[in-house]
């Protein structure tokens, strides 16, 4: 801690000098740097053709077997209360039955392999999987599919094209289960643009999106975590995040996210962790209440609140769940429906230009300590540089009051304007007390998948 004990300090020069209370990450915020404007400015935007809408790169809609074969979907469906529902099992003949708003997809370049599941621990794919992938085998076009996408593959990672092209189909199914039981799955949506756009520069973003699809994205982000934690009982942590625009890391300008199944916890949260035992209120203590007191609240609804971070690397919004359930997937709908909103409405707050990774933390099902879900959308509007190489510390062009001053004045006009939540209460409409997140750090649940 810095002076006081306090994770933000500001000089009398105007320095803001914050320290991570859980990562230790010491970020300054040095005046007169945080006016410009941020994002990506497409200078010449180009006019669309039709096509762009559906085979702009290999996420459009109308490029579905240039992915590996489709684990689920969500469709429209005016029965169902939230006005979606997923289905399963769509084979290649069946993709243009159904418009899939949303669409999981293994990825075609895992970071964590089939093989890494099978060779390390002995994975064997669940009978359902297995199934699964034997009717689609069973499938002409299925089987054809699958066989494209092991030849994609193996050209990809630079064997040569004739090599791939004399192997034997039996040969080339041998890698069939990476593309159905594997631990690295994408979420693709729909659009690649806007609906009426009529420019390459209006991208359809996590905030275009209605607060209904927004919705039914979290909702099938969550339930496919939880898929993956079920399929592979190895699995101890799915890391989810969602890289938006190149500066973020995104391959294609088309909104999507990514899950990876992991074996472990990452260092960074084992350190969080071991405070966690010393202090087990402190997403209370050190977060939400702490930003309350400092006047960094942005929003907030019944079940969850926002605020603008403080210690991180690039300008950070901080999405907090006050539900006293920590895993997303048992909480009720109407919870993750609330996280979802106030995730939405700060995408939105920010707009499409803003290049930005949103990360998701959830405690991991064998971890014993409680801790709540969070999601952090960080702005990577600014380049490291040698000061951060020499120092470790991170200069960081908007103070965490510049965020808020940025954001807030958005959402009222977002919400006047009906695109988000009207259920969202802004900065001081906000009633939060000490103790808004209603984890209780004593409490075990159970089950926890
Ligand atoms: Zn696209």
């Amino acid at each position: 801690m810095q002076a006081n004990g306090n994770p933000i300090v500001t000089l009398a020069d105007g320095t803001v000098k914050q320290l991570n209370p859980f990562s230790g990450t010491q970020v300054w915020t040095v005046p007169g740097r945080g006016n410009r404007p941020l994002g990506v400015k497409n200078e010449q935007p180009k006019p669309l053709t039709e096509d762009d809408f559906t085979k702009r790169d290999a996420f459009g809609s109308d490029n579905p077997l240039l992915t590996p074969p489709e684990k689920a979907r969500v469709v429209r469906d005016e029965q169902s209360p939230t006005g979606f529902r997923t289905i399963t099992g769509v084979l290649p003949g069946q993709v243009h039955d159904t418009v899939a708003e949303f669409r999981r997809v293994p990825n075609l370049f895992e970071i964590v392999t089939y093989d890494y599941w099978t060779k390390n621990y002995g994975f064997v794919p669940d009978a359902e999987t297995k199934h699964r992938m034997a009717t689609y085998l069973a499938d002409e076009q299925g089987r054809e599919h699958v066989l494209n996408i092991v030849r994609t593959r193996l050209k990809a990672s630079g064997k040569p094209a004739a090599d791939v092209d004399a192997m034997a189909d039996d040969e080339l199914l041998q890698r069939a289960p990476d593309y159905f039981a594997g631990g690295h799955d994408v979420i693709i949506a729909r659009r690649h643009f806007i609906d009426g756009a009529t420019h390459d520069d209006q991208l359809a973003s996590s905030g275009t999106l209605t607060v209904d699809e927004h919705r039914a994205l979290t909702a099938f982000t969550v339930e496919s975590i939880a898929d993956l934690y079920r399929r592979n009982r190895y699995v101890r942590y799915v890391v989810a995040f969602q890289n938006w625009l190149k500066p973020a890391g995104a391959s294609f300008d088309h909104l999507h996210k990514q899950l990876v199944a992991i074996d472990e916890h990452a260092e960074s949260l084992k350190r969080e962790v071991t405070k966690l035992r010393n202090e087990p209120n402190m997403y209370n203590e050190l977060a939400v209440d702490y930003a309350a007191r400092q006047n960094l609240i942005l929003a907030e609804n019944d079940h969850a609140i926002a605020f603008a971070g403080f210690g991180h690397r690039y300008p950070t919004l901080e999405i907090y769940s006050k539900s006293a359930v920590c895993e997303p997937w048992l909480q009720s709908d109407e919870e993750v429906a609330a996280m979802s909103d106030l995730i939405h409405a700060c995408h939105a707050a920010a707009g499409a230009s803003i290049p930005c990774n949103e990360e998701w933390h959830h405690r991991p099902v064998d971890l014993a300590e409680r801790m709540p879900w969070r999601v952090m959308i960080k702005w990577r509007v600014s380049n490291l540089a040698g000061f951060e190489g020499g120092t470790k510390i991170y200069l960081n062009t908007i103070s965490p009051w510049d965020m808020r001053d940025r954001v807030v004045p958005r959402l009222y006009e977002l919400r006047d304007a009906g695109h988000i939540s009207r259920n969202i209460r802004i900065a001081t409409e906000c009633s939060c007390r000490p103790n808004s997140l209603r984890y209780n750090p004593h409490v075990e649940d159970s089950p926890r998948i």
